[in-house]
């Protein structure tokens, strides 16, 4: 005789359940908590880097230099704090309504290498 068991029944709909919020939950936890400065130039040159721009270098503290500094001017570390520059990631534009890059410029005079 087959038995029914309603415990179980239960126990599995809860674990759905639980799966489900967490699936949700990671795709939105990019839009939880503090983003990213996308400064909008190099600190050494002052040229523009937009959000898109693939040329932009960041340190852990997001001070921000073009490729071209980075290389040229600064030796591939950061002058600020002394850490390496990775290419900053490219925000998608949709994401940017929400989370607008910076617009303060910073310029650090006597750095920069013509
Ligand atoms: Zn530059
Ligand atoms: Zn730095
Ligand atoms: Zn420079």
């Amino acid at each position: 005789m087959p038995r029914t068991l309603p415990a179980d029944d239960l126990l599995s709909a809860t674990g759905v359940a639980a799966c489900s919020r967490g699936a949700a939950s990671t795709r939105d936890r990019c839009d939880t908590g503090e983003v990213l400065d996308l400064r909008p130039s190099c600190e050494c040159c002052d040229r523009d880097l937009p959000p898109e721009s693939t040329e932009a270098m960041i340190c852990t503290f997001e001070c921000t230099w073009c490729v071209r500094c980075v290389k040229t001017c600064l030796g591939g570390t950061c002058p600020n704090c002394g850490g390496d520059l990775q290419p900053r990631p490219v925000r998608p534009a949709d994401r940017l309504a929400d989370h607008p890059a910076s617009t303060r410029r910073v310029v650090q005079t006597g750095l920069h290498r013509a």
